[in-house]
């Protein structure tokens, strides 16, 4: 059974104060919806804040990026030791402004993912083509690339706990969303990717969540469809009441 998993990317947002009150009523939702693991993923300078506000709570506490080097010569970059010193469980790693705006390729990013296992940490290992790509029905072999060289070198073990993150880059913070439809073939679609690089068994654990502009009003939908284990939310994560209806209509789309 997959624990559906729903994690707000807070990017590049938030101040000290707003950062402890959203990770305190996101807390307090985490405690109350059971079925749903739920995460936070807030700039680096505030993790230690969100981390104290998580403690003790079931909310999970991801970084946002990390560095594939245990330490040194790397100015502006966070090391994998530092966020599980910290107390984070999960880290973020490919995602598309990392992979689009910062030029991170799927050899940097794999690098990360061994990383990130190396120093305790499970990888949110986010996947998914651009507009062009998709308008030139590219979409299948664009996500084939990145969870390919995303799980590479991964002993089943390691790509059990992989989250992977399908995210469409043409949806996400632009307020088009892929139709339930249209993810659910995706996410349908690394699962039989799974099956191929490992065995039936393995794709059937690993979760994947949908993200890109899911918002309160969708996410039933979107969770609603079989291979649909759950949200990587931006946008949407910023606001407590919004991201708490996110979190319930999650619950109900799984039943949980
Ligand atoms: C994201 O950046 O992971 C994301 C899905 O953003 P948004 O929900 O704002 O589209």
């Amino acid at each position: 059974m997959r624990k559906p998993f729903i994690c707000g990317n807070w990017k590049m947002n938030t101040d000290r104060k707003s950062a402890v009150a959203l990770a305190q009523a996101t807390a307090k939702v985490a405690q109350e919806v059971k079925g749903v693991e739920v995460g936070a993923a807030p700039p680096a300078c505030y993790l230690e804040a969100v981390l104290a506000a998580a403690r003790g709570t079931a909310l999970v506490v991801a970084g946002q990026n990390m560095h594939n080097e245990a330490g040194g010569a790397f100015t502006g970059e966070i090391a994998g030791p530092m966020l599980k010193d910290l107390g984070c469980l999960y880290v973020i790693l490919g995602h598309s402004e990392r992979r689009h705006i910062f030029g991170e390729t799927d050899e940097f990013i794999s690098k990360k993912v061994h990383a990130a296992f190396k120093f305790g940490l499970k990888p949110i290992l986010c996947v998914g083509e651009k507009l062009e790509e998709r308008q030139a029905t590219q979409t299948e072999a664009v996500v084939r690339r990145h969870v390919t060289a995303g799980f590479a070198g991964l002993s089943k073990e390691q790509a059990a706990q992989v989250v992977v993150a399908y995210e469409p880059v043409w949806a996400i913070g632009t307020g088009l969303t892929a139709t339930p439809q249209q993810a659910q073939a995706v996410h349908a679609f690394i699962r039989k990717l799974l099956t191929s690089l490992y065995d039936a068994a393995l794709a059937a654990e690993v979760r994947i969540q949908y993200g890109g502009s899911v918002k309160a009003d969708n996410n039933f939908d979107l969770m609603s469809q079989p291979d649909i284990d759950g949200a990587l939310v931006g946008g949407a994560s910023l606001k407590a009441d919004g991201f708490a209806k996110i979190i319930t209509e999650g619950a109900r789309a799984k039943k949980v």
